[in-house]
């Protein structure tokens, strides 16, 4: 059985990090130009590690399966970047950002890590700053923050409702100068098949151009995988489609350890599923529950006559909604953790009080933050604050100043003005907490290989909280990363460039060669999306929002029953040579 050995340093947790950086071992500018680093996927954190690296020296070859690094799934996030930078006044600190991720992780965080997280996270708003991404600012000027769930100060630092997208084309800037240098070799359209193993280390990549089909071999000294989360698994998810976690799983299959996979986020304000059509779900930003009052109706019948259409949200007067987070959690509102606002719209919808057409939603109702700041806006232009008419376009334009994004995305897929209607929310798989088993080095069970991101198994624990999928994204790649990687690497000073003419290259590329055959050549008679959304039903109904043991156990049956149905065999044609590779093939999919 092997040992994990998470390798947290001595001492006080606030002095952990500053020691361990103190006594790592480091590597010269000049032996970093001989090292060679792969870093697979090029989100928020492959995009900022590759700068990084490709900025003190190493020679770095990066990999996407996106035509550009600038299309990874993170530029999707919405609602913002927690960082301790108290800039409100309102009592924030590292320690305080270090205890509510423990806390919003259930316990069951490294706190180390965390630690570490909370004290790099002022420097990357620092770094991004300095980059150019435009976070949103106050009136005199000075960066602003927002309020997430799970917290009681505001820490969240937000570019509109585009936050990843912004910091994606701030990491993509800086890798674009590492390409123009020639430090950082952009592989676009590449997706990584296997990895491949030198003397148990990790020394280089399968690929396959997905362009033309070429397989192609890579080596390098390292390779650091930064290739995203599985929530993808759920089919129905806030992800894209293309978010898929192979490269994490092909690591898996070489002895990369995996840890918590049963911790998946699950987002309280989704666009409910409208039917069996859709591939994805679309989040609408936590930001929104700033200002947003969830509710559903008090009587089930109410709730019934929404559902048929004979009644409107806004017909229905106060007394007789019900605004179960506010009734339950006076503290926090609208604002608990995330897994308690899931819970709780999923309890008011089994117990029959949803609002749409499938009962499986509830309102977030803008009505009385329009109000409220438009009674502000008309009292300060000295406008009568009594009449309705002005005091509604007044607020109308804050809310969109704030959130316009949004509601102009959830008018487009939902065809209902926001503005004027509460809009339907309910909850939906969204991050994943589990993943990659790392050190604190972030390296991996597979000497050489590191994971980073949303790929690792991430520093929180079972995280309830929103924005800090980014911070650690950014926090991995800019500041940790960089530092960690050099402790192992001194070894390699003097290794040399490392040969793809080797056995193990040719072991590697034959198998993913044999795979790919059986795929194509399978005569299988249903589609990918077929298994996928079955899979997907299956651990959604059973290893969802709520889990019990006689589900978990029928779990495990359908799935084995799934994988009976989809049996590749190899065709006449496949050159599907030997028993031993359609054995690792079909292990492969277990
Ligand atoms: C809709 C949405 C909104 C969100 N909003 C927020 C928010 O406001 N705040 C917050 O903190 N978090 C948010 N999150 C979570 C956060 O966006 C993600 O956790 C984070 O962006 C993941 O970044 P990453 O770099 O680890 O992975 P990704 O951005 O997913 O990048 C993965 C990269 O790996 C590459 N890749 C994957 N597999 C392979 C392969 N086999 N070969 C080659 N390349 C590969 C891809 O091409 C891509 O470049 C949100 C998530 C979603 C879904």
């Amino acid at each position: 059985m092997a040992q994990l050995n998470s390798k947290i340093p001595k001492g006080s947790i606030s002095e952990k990090w500053t020691n361990h950086k103190n006594n790592i071992r480091l590597v010269s500018p000049a032996n970093k130009r001989q090292i060679d680093v792969i870093v697979v996927g090029t989100g928020l954190a492959g995009g900022s590690a590759a700068a990084t690296l490709a900025e003190l020296g190493y020679n770095v070859k990066a990999f996407c399966f996106q035509d550009s690094p600038r299309r990874a799934h993170s530029i999707a996030a919405q609602g913002g970047i927690n960082a301790a930078k108290n800039y409100q006044g309102d009592g924030d600190s590292i320690y305080r950002l270090f205890y509510d991720t423990v806390k919003g992780g259930d316990y069951r965080s490294r706190e180390a890590n965390v630690y570490r997280l909370a004290e790099v996270s002022a420097n990357i708003i620092d770094q991004c700053v300095a980059q150019g991404v435009p976070f949103a600012r106050d009136y005199g000027g000075l960066l602003d923050n927002r309020s997430f769930g799970g917290v009681l100060v505001s820490r969240t630092f937000y570019a509109k409702g585009q936050t990843g997208q912004q910091l994606l084309l701030g990491a993509y800037s800086a890798m674009n100068r590492q390409i123009a240098r020639g430090k950082i070799k952009m592989f676009n359209r590449h997706e990584m098949m296997d990895i491949v193993k030198v003397n148990g280390k990790a020394r280089g990549i399968i690929t396959r151009n997905l362009i033309n089909g070429k397989i192609e071999r890579h080596s390098a000294h390292a390779v650091v995988i930064a290739s995203g989360g599985y929530g993808n698994l759920f089919y129905l998810s806030t992800n894209a489609m293309g978010s898929n976690v192979s490269a994490s799983w092909k690591i898996h299959k070489k002895g990369a350890f995996f840890a918590n996979p049963c911790f998946t986020q699950i987002h309280p304000t989704c666009i409910p599923v409208s039917g069996d059509h859709q591939s994805k779900l679309t989040l609408m930003s936590e930001s929104l529950r700033n200002d947003g009052r969830i509710w559903v109706p008090k009587s089930k019948k109410d709730a019934n006559d929404i559902r048929e259409g004979r009644l409107k949200p806004t017909d229905l007067s106060e007394d007789k909604r019900d605004y179960y987070l506010e009734r339950r959690y006076p503290a926090f509102g609208n604002l608990v953790p995330r897994d308690v606002a899931s819970r709780a719209a999923k309890e008011r919808c089994d117990a029959g009080y949803g609002v749409n057409k499938t009962g499986e939603a509830v309102y977030l109702d803008f009505a009385s933050a329009i109000i409220r700041y438009g009674k502000e806006k008309a009292h300060l232009k000295g406008l009568d604050e009594n009449n309705i008419n002005i005091v509604k376009e007044l607020g109308k334009e804050v809310i969109k100043s704030k959130y316009g994004n949004l509601f102009q995305m959830y008018e487009k897929i939902v065809d209902q003005n926001p503005y004027e209607t509460p809009m339907m929310i309910y909850p939906a798989v969204h991050y994943t907490m589990g993943g990659v088993w790392v050190d604190y080095n972030l390296m991996t069970t597979i000497p050489g290989c590191f994971a980073i991101g949303e790929a690792n198994f991430s520093d929180h624990g079972a995280n309830r909280l929103g924005a800090s999928a980014l911070m650690q994204g950014l926090a991995d790649g800019y500041f940790v990363l960089p530092y960690t990687i050099g402790d192992y690497l001194a070894d390699d000073i003097r290794t040399g460039p490392i040969s793809t003419k080797s056995q193990e290259f040719d072991e590697a590329e034959k198998i993913v060669k044999e795979k790919i055959k059986v795929l194509i050549s399978n005569k299988g008679s249903k589609s990918v999306d077929y298994f996928h959304k079955k899979l997907g039903k299956i651990i959604w109904n059973k290893c969802g929002m709520s889990r019990n043991e006689k589900g978990l156990k029928d779990a495990i049956k359908e799935i084995q029953s799934l994988r009976k149905d989809f049996n590749p065999k190899p065709t006449k044609k496949s050159s599907f040579s030997s028993l031993a590779c359609l054995r690792q093939f079909r292990t492969s999919f277990k």
